[in-house]
């Protein structure tokens, strides 16, 4: 199997990571070449596994979009939309990322009014973007909260849970025990919506 080496110093065990499909190793400089290789063979089933997460959707697929599940149908006219239980998808990474953005900026942005109605909270200006590694993020000072995207793909307790995550980011702007405290007076399961959904998928599209 085919895998980016990386040698780190600060590293006790053989690592493995897939991101983007690609299969990154990290072990110590101590460790031959050899114990790697057989390392990942004896993993071969679980990176077999993350590689298949990251597979171009296709014709067909099953895809929710804000919680509602879609057949998916690639197109040839420069079009994305909606039809009953059908999306209709033109292969177009900036097509695909303007027509995600516009649905998911539809629903949040009412969806953080209404919190912010509820939680007497007043002038944040929201952004969207595809961001890798997080669901959103939040600058107080600022009075800015950003969301990622491909919220759109998550249920949407999931949606509300990172909303309510990031306007908690305007009282407390670490993860600390004050954070969670704020957060499950607002919503009292956060814990286990976010461990529920946290290894859902999201589909490739692009
Ligand atoms: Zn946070």
């Amino acid at each position: 199997m085919k895998y980016v080496l990386h040698r780190k110093s600060n590293c006790k065990k053989i690592k493995i990571r897939v991101v983007e499909g690609v299969v990154c190793v990290s072990a110590p400089f101590t460790v031959s070449k050899k114990i790697i290789d057989d390392f990942v063979q004896e993993q071969e089933a679980w990176i077999k596994n993350q590689l298949d997460k990251n597979t171009q959707s296709k014709e067909n697929d099953l895809i929710c979009l804000l919680g509602n599940e879609y057949r998916l149908h690639y197109i040839n006219q420069k079009m994305c939309y909606v039809d009953g239980h059908d999306v209709y998808m033109y292969s177009d990474k900036v097509l695909i990322q303007k027509f995600l953005k516009q649905n998911a900026k539809k629903y949040i942005d009412l969806r953080f009014e209404f919190f912010c109605e509820q939680l007497h909270i007043h002038d944040i200006s929201l952004q969207y973007g595809f961001y890798k590694s997080k669901w959103g993020s939040c600058t107080p000072s600022k009075h800015k909260i950003c969301f990622n995207v491909n919220l759109i793909f998550m249920p949407l307790e999931f949606i509300d849970a990172i909303i309510l995550h990031e306007l908690a980011h305007l009282y407390h702007l670490n993860h600390s025990k004050d954070f969670y405290d704020l957060l499950c007076t607002w919503m009292p399961n956060y814990k286990e919506i976010m461990k529920e959904n946290k290894k859902l998928p999201i589909p490739k599209l692009y």
